[in-house]
């Protein structure tokens, strides 16, 4: 993620903000720019960027709901903005506590759309039969006839929107054994399923997805129950980012594709940022990190990656100072790196079509 400032004050905004915290500027995301700008009020329900007069704006029609901090233009015949759209089933609001979860998980869901948006990558399906566009419903327990189970069908991602109860994460990720389970988490995997559709299947590229993956034609159900009663193979960090991963070819594309999503937008941080990496000791110049330019802007994932993996060493170090568990828990092998280029690799082919 970038590094935002107020237009007038100069305070940094994080992307969360509808209101500079330090002058009180109503602030808002407006995706034409791909950037948060500083709003001056016309009317009631009528703005125009602070640097750009010409530019009217309006607020997504879910502000007043779940803070929803994303622009329309102010001539847009749409109610909500190009996130909210995409949601197919919200929660049910008459329940106590439904608005704040739901404000959570569209907090997390906007990090994986503006990583999209930043891709170019489609929301619209190919027309591949059974195929939908990408859409979200948000469900809980107590309004379904079966437990809501978290996935992805055909264009549609599930959240149970128990995900955003710390308490109800925290123990099923104790139950499941895994080192991370975060909402965006959940978000970056699901999306995977579509994209897997969208950039492997419909694109013409199974072959060497195989070649990298596996074959995906391996019964689905089989595997994922061969998974949950023997766990993952012995030696799994070699070729997987998780254990999770080696249940079948799709879920470590997901896996994947989750874990290419979390170092781009940390790497766009820390180049935006600036941040450098010079340790002390003279010794161990391999810990030296330098990412001197935008991540989604570069062609080879390995000068990413070669940045990466020392800022994460460092950050899990920071993270431990403090007493939290590990920053990023996951460990890189040169097979796992292999896929996360592929699946760079496969972006940048589809973003070069837009330039
Ligand atoms: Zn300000
Ligand atoms: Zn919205
Ligand atoms: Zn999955």
């Amino acid at each position: 993620m970038r590094l935002f400032s107020c237009s007038y004050c100069k305070n940094t905004l994080y992307f969360e903000n509808d209101r500079c915290l330090v002058c009180g500027t109503e602030i808002g995301f407006d995706t034409r720019r791909m950037a948060m700008v500083s709003l001056v009020k016309e009317s009631p329900d009528l703005y125009h960027n602070y640097e750009a007069p010409g530019e009217k704006l309006r607020y997504c029609g879910n502000r007043a709901v779940i803070s929803c901090n994303w622009l329309l233009r102010a001539d847009s015949h749409e109610e909500f903005c190009i996130s909210c759209r995409l949601n197919k089933t919200i929660p049910n609001l008459t329940v106590a506590g439904n608005a704040e979860r739901w404000q959570q998980l569209e907090a997390a869901k906007k990090r994986l759309i503006y990583s999209l948006l930043m891709l170019k990558l489609p929301f619209r399906q190919t027309g591949h039969l059974h195929d939908a566009d990408l859409r979200f419903e948000f469900l809980s327990d107590e309004f379904s006839e079966h437990p809501v189970l978290t996935g992805h069908l055909n264009g549609l991602i599930t959240i149970n929107i128990q995900e955003a109860d710390e308490i109800y994460r925290h123990i099923t990720q104790l139950k499941m054994g895994e080192k991370y389970r975060t909402v965006l988490g959940h978000f970056r995997h699901e999306s995977g399923h579509f994209y897997w559709n969208r950039l492997v299947r419909d694109g013409g590229f199974v072959d060497p997805f195989r070649v990298l993956f596996g074959n995906e034609e391996a019964g689905y159900s089989e595997a994922l129950q061969r998974y949950y009663e023997k766990g993952a193979p012995p030696g799994w960090e070699e070729r997987y980012i998780s254990e999770y991963a080696s249940a079948h070819p799709w879920e470590d594309w997901a896996e994947t594709w989750a874990n290419y999503l979390h170092i781009l937008d940390a790497m766009e941080t820390a180049w935006s940022f600036g941040i450098r990496l010079k340790p002390a000791d003279a010794m161990r110049a391999g810990l030296a990190a330098d990412m001197a330019e935008d991540p989604y802007g570069t062609d080879d994932f390995q000068r990413i990656l070669a940045n990466w993996v020392p800022i994460s060493i460092a950050l899990n170090n920071l993270s431990r100072s403090m007493g939290h568990k590990d920053f990023y828990a996951f460990y890189i092998s040169p097979k796992v790196a292999e896929k996360l280029s592929f699946i760079h690799n496969l972006c940048r082919m589809w973003s070069s079509q837009f330039v």
